[in-house]
């Protein structure tokens, strides 16, 4: 019989052992988690993925239709054989369920002649072999003339970028883990975490869940569950907006690529043209990067108000006056950011049996197979086979 004292410190691991056990939990069905999940299936692990809502739902960081995807990335340019090898992995699951999940329609980025982003993208193409097309002033208004630029500025053009769909990406990735022979635990919200010598003990609001080992893909919520990580990560609510513009053939993906406006040290402005896969109206998406209003995950501001989209329509007005200002949509969303802006792909300190991917910091949708493949490995055999070492804890330390 368990008593108290068990429940409240750590289990003998011997114990564990004759309790139903999965070999894996993934805490978190968002996009790190499905992609984390499929990888577990696919190595043929017993494991389990736990969700505290339904798959693909708009309380998180992972919904809003479409993600921007490009692999010249000012960021740092060893997130670029992560990139591919995510971009692939998007293609090959869409492929694989009969859904695509990505459309190419090329990248844009915009700033100014000597703009810092601009140039560590080319960086970055340059030491990866990315294609990338330099578009002067001149050239950059007659090939895209809904941006209002001014002879300052200059754009890049990656024709292999694109945008990504979040929610179908996550569905097929958690089809994918289940055909593969993974289970799902929806509606369940995990409580506490509690490691012994054999595994980890998940309190969860439907009872008790153990395994060997678990991965925590929470997004937002990872503060709460790991304490160990809460110093280095900033929860902060972002809004992402979709306008109807007056004539719709200005936001056709053929014609409109996604794009980021670099704005000296105002957070950049930046767009997806319509999903043309998508129901309904014809629109643009529109979002302003790295908002720093700070918010608690469970109690996140989900109203918004007319200044929220007027602080989002003044830059717009300013940049792509073409699209007009109706607004069809507007959401909120959730970053959760390091210190450095980089994720966190690791061990949890002082828990032997948990790992984490963490502080994706507005920009790691579009590496979420790579994510979740890496950190299934580095959960199942110590290390990874993609190069994820750039993005361990010991960087804070150092
Ligand atoms: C407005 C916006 C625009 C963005 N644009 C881009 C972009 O263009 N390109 C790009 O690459 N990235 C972009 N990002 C970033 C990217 O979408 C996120 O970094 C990524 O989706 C985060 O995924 P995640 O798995 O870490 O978090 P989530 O998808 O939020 O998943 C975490 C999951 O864990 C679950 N969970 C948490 N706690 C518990 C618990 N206790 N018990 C059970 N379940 C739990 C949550 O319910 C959630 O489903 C954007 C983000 C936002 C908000």
């Amino acid at each position: 019989m368990q008593t108290d004292a068990a429940r409240t410190t750590r289990y003998a691991g011997a114990a564990l052992f004759s309790a139903p056990m999965w070999d894996a939990v993934v805490l978190g069905l968002g996009g790190v988690g499905a992609f984390a999940l499929r990888a577990l299936a696919k190595r043929g692990v017993k494991a389990v993925g736990v969700e505290q809502f339904e798959p693909a739902h708009d309380r998180g960081s992972s919904h809003g239709e479409t993600r921007v995807f490009r692999h010249a990335y000012f960021e740092h340019a060893d997130y670029v054989p992560l990139l591919l090898h995510s971009t692939a992995e998007f293609r090959a699951l869409g492929e694989s369920v009969g859904r695509p999940l990505i459309e190419a329609c090329g990248t844009l980025l915009v700033g100014e002649r000597d703009c810092a982003v601009l140039a560590s993208a080319e960086a970055a193409a340059r030491q990866h072999g990315i294609d990338v097309e330099g578009l002067g002033t001149d050239a950059l208004r007659a090939r895209f003339p809904q941006f209002n630029v001014p002879d300052s500025h200059r754009g890049l053009f990656e024709p292999g970028g694109g945008f990504v769909r979040p929610e179908e990406s996550i569905r097929a990735a958690l089809e994918e883990a289940q055909r593969l022979g993974a289970e799902l635990r929806t509606g369940v919200r995990v409580e506490r975490i509690e490691e012994g010598s054999g595994g980890v003990k998940l309190h969860t609001s439907s009872g008790e869940l153990r395994a060997r080992r678990l991965i925590v893909t929470a997004g937002a919520w990872t503060a709460k569950l790991v304490p160990a990580l809460a110093r280095r990560l900033r929860v902060s609510l972002q809004i992402q907006a979709w306008i109807t513009p007056p004539d719709p053939s200005l936001v056709d993906p053929a014609r409109f690529p996604a794009w980021l406006i670099v704005r000296g040290d105002e957070p950049p402005l930046y767009g997806i043209p319509n999903d043309q896969r998508a129901p309904g109206a014809v629109r643009a998406k529109v979002a302003l990067h790295g908002r720093r209003e700070a918010c608690d995950p469970d109690a996140p501001r989900r109203a918004l108000t007319d200044d929220d989209i007027e602080e989002l329509l003044r830059v717009v007005r300013r940049w792509l006056p073409a699209l007009g200002e109706r607004v069809a949509d507007a959401k909120s969303c959730l970053y959760t950011v390091t210190p450095d802006d980089h994720f966190v792909v690791d061990r949890v300190p002082g828990m032997d049996h948990v790992c984490c991917v963490a502080g994706l910091s507005g920009h790691g949708f579009k590496l979420t197979p790579a994510l979740g493949q890496a950190v299934a490995e580095v959960s199942l055999d110590g290390s990874s086979t993609l190069p994820v070492g750039f993005l361990t804890l010991a960087r804070f330390s150092a």
